[in-house]
């Protein structure tokens, strides 16, 4: 191995490491966790923290009376699926993803809670 090419296997292994390191940074939990083969577990409509916030696995089946913002006049096309918090703000067909109020659980993308924030990339 000449000097040139020493230089370029050292350049090309420091990129590899730096990219690989900021992969890793780019992982959501839900992925890292798909990756070692398991899946997160799925929020309780039960825990404390998600009877706070109203979340309900079905969007439809929210009480309006209780939560005014669901009741109100574009309650009924809020769900998780198009929530700016769900699976990190990128739009998925997925039944479900990751919440950044539920860290290392899963909610179901039909779902919905108080904490709703349009994303403008959802239809
Ligand atoms: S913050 Fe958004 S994604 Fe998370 S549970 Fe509430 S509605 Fe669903």
């Amino acid at each position: 191995m000449n000097q040139n090419s020493r230089r370029d296997f050292l350049k090309l292994s420091t990129l590899t490491v730096v990219g690989a390191a900021a992969l890793g940074r780019l992982m959501t939990p839900s992925m890292a966790h798909a990756q070692a083969g398991k899946k997160l577990p799925m929020v309780a409509e039960s825990e404390p923290q998600a009877k706070a916030l109203g979340y309900h696995v079905d969007a439809a089946k929210v009480d309006v009376k209780k939560w005014a913002k669901k009741g109100g006049a574009d309650g009924k096309t809020q769900n998780c699926g198009n929530c700016m918090l769900f699976n990190g703000g990128k739009v998925t067909t997925d039944k479900d993803g990751p919440c950044s109020l539920f860290p290392q659980k899963l909610v179901a993308t039909a779902g919905w809670c108080n904490s709703w924030v349009k994303n403008p990339a959802a239809k």
